[in-house]
């Protein structure tokens, strides 16, 4: 572990998810708005190993806001993710937001299983939530919490300790 500075790290992360994603599809089209807590000392972590929760929940929150359906019956409906890093008094708190598909109910509490996606093949392996929480939980002593309403959006709240 290596002190780490989450806020970098979250850009950099945000920037290849965005671009991952339009590479893939041209069409791919989405607003990010960014809270990034200016006090956020660095915190000892595996940068690489965080660095792929990010990846993947950034991935995951923009994924969720391309529904092209959507986006053609509501004119005004705004693809948008937003990402807040937060200090606390013993951690460093990072929530991603998005106003995509929302998880449904009945999947709430099987996301975090290895290999459960409801991605077309080829899109998604299942893997990203049952890795995070083996690097967030286990690795680093963290938190993952999830909020979500269908239709409305997610919420992802990662707290990572500051002495880890
Ligand atoms: P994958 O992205 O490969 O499907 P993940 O473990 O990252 O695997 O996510 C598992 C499943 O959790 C996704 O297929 C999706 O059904 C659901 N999910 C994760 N993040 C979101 C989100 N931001 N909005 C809606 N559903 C989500
Ligand atoms: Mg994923």
């Amino acid at each position: 572990k290596e002190p780490t500075d989450i806020n970098a790290l979250a850009d950099e992360y945000l920037r290849l998810a965005y671009h991952g994603l339009r590479a893939k599809d041209k069409s791919f089209n989405a607003s990010l708005v960014t809270h990034f807590a200016e006090d956020l000392p660095k915190i000892k972590v595996l940068p690489q190993d965080v660095g792929r929760v990010l990846l993947n929940l950034f991935t995951n929150a923009f994924y969720a806001t391309q529904q092209k359906g959507r986006q053609l019956a509501d004119e005004t409906y705004k693809p948008t993710v937003e990402v807040t890093t937060t200090l606390k008094d013993d951690s460093v708190e990072i929530i991603v937001k998005d106003n995509g598909t929302g998880i449904p109910d009945a999947i709430q509490d099987k996301i975090l299983q290895p290999f459960f996606t409801t991605k077309p093949t080829g899109e998604g392996t299942g893997l990203g939530l049952s890795l995070s929480y083996d690097i967030v939980v286990k690795a680093h002593g963290g938190t993952i919490d999830i909020e979500s309403a269908e239709g409305q959006g997610a919420t992802f709240i990662i707290n990572l300790p500051l002495n880890g």
